[in-house]
């Protein structure tokens, strides 16, 4: 084989970036780590550099990189620390790189995400939330490029699984008649509506299924996680959004079926553990050990299905609406959703106002078009700003 592949990864310390920490280092002749990023836990980072000796670490301020820098020297490393998010977009489009795995949480990953995209890299996609905030000026942009976009989302890599062949190929999806999207239903699909107000942060970030960082794990309680999955198919799939159903299956074992026009269904099914899209990912269009446990379909013995209720789970309904109106609204329910969501995990607001707060601002901000970045960015802060009134009227 040719030389390692050499793979940036955006948020190594989350549990995105540790698991496909996993993965590479289960193939060591296949890869190496060019650059990892942190945020917080910075000496959980100067481990992983320890671990895996990247030419680049990035994280967000100066004194932060002195500090890591001064560990790093101590450790006998020559990694470099860049600061902030020059330093993310310059590890993401490095000549030198060939795969960049964006798993920073949230509108932050989206500059670099795109300067990787922008750099014709291969792009192995968990930050939804770039994708969702920018959708068409994304997908123009992989186009230009030539970049191969994989996701790495459970079930938008199953879907790209059961994708016709060609389609990986960029070439089209005809014969796909519908998405079938799978959801767990979270740690609340049978918690009585009235007790939803009372919910704690540990109890909506205990998932039952799935292991991650406490943004998503929110996300998932309240199925926004599926709202946000559901524009992301969209624009992987060139998909309309009447196009993909969402089916709770408590189980987490279907990732999710394409359901063909002569009658076919295809599933990918598997163990729930992210490690599985991201070998599939890292090594497409080949396959390598992940590290995760075979299929024990006599243990699990039944897949469940059931269609979600809109009164449980309305940021459901706010997400398909935002999909439907398209142009600025994806951008606005994602920024809304991540103010509304930092406040419930700070004990600001409850459970039910995270809908409520996302309502409002879509309610009370019109949907514009988005023809670049700025434009993007222009309704996110709006939708930051209508949020904090929310937050500052009632007191919180
Ligand atoms: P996490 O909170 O565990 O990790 C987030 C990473 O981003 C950390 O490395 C953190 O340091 C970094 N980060 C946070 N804020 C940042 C900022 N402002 N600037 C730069 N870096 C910042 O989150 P996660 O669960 O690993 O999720 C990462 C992404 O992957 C999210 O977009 C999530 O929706 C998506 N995703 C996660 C899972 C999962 O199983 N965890 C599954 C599908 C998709
Ligand atoms: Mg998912």
């Amino acid at each position: 084989m040719s030389r390692p592949q050499q793979i940036t990864v955006l948020g190594a310390t989350g549990s995105i970036g540790l698991s496909t920490l996993d993965v590479i280092a289960r193939h060591p002749a296949r890869y190496q780590v060019f650059a990892l990023s942190g945020f917080t836990r910075l000496s959980e980072l100067l481990a992983l550099c320890v671990r895996h000796s990247p030419r680049f670490a990035v994280v967000p301020e100066a004194g932060a990189a002195r500090r890591l820098q001064d560990d790093l020297l101590a450790a006998g490393l020559s990694t470099r620390v860049l600061v902030g998010e020059e330093g993310l977009c310059q590890v993401a489009s490095d000549p030198e790189v060939d795969a960049v795995m964006a798993a920073i949480v949230g509108a932050a990953g989206l500059r670099p995400t795109l300067a990787a995209v922008e750099a014709g890299k291969k792009i192995l996609l968990a930050n939804k939330e770039a994708l969702v905030m920018s959708g068409a000026l994304f997908m123009q942009a992989v186009r230009k490029s030539g970049s191969v976009l994989l996701p790495i989302d459970s079930e938008h890599n199953a879907i790209f699984q059961c994708m016709p062949l060609d389609f990986s190929r960029g070439l089209s999806n005809v014969g796909v008649r519908r998405i079938l999207l799978t959801a767990s239903g979270g740690p609340f699909r049978q918690t009585p509506l009235a007790e939803l107000a009372h919910v704690s942060p540990e109890q909506a970030c205990a998932h039952p299924n799935w292991s991650m960082g406490r943004k998503i794990s929110v996300d998932s309680a309240s199925m926004m996680n599926k709202g946000l999955e559901l524009i992301e198919a969209c624009w992987l799939f060139d998909a309309k959004p009447s196009q993909v159903e969402v089916v709770i299956h408590p189980q987490s074992v279907i990732h999710s079926l394409v359901d063909y026009i002569d009658g076919s269904v295809l599933a990918q099914l598997g163990n729930p553990d992210m490690r599985t899209p991201i070998a599939n990912a890292l090594a497409w269009p080949e396959r390598i050990d992940s590290g995760v446990a075979p299929l024990d379909l006599f243990a699990i013995a039944r897949l469940d299905f059931q269609t979600p209720d809109e009164e449980r789970f309305p940021c459901l309904r706010l997400a398909r609406q935002a999909a439907e109106a398209s142009n600025s609204a994806p951008a606005m329910l994602n920024a809304a959703n991540e103010v509304a969501v930092t406040a419930f995990l700070d004990g600001r607001v409850r459970y039910p106002e995270i809908a409520s707060i996302i309502e409002e601002v879509l309610n009370l901000e019109a949907v514009v078009a988005v023809d670049d970045l700025e434009a993007v960015f222009i309704a996110d802060a709006k939708a930051r700003q209508l949020a904090g009134q929310w937050l500052s009227r009632h007191g919180r």
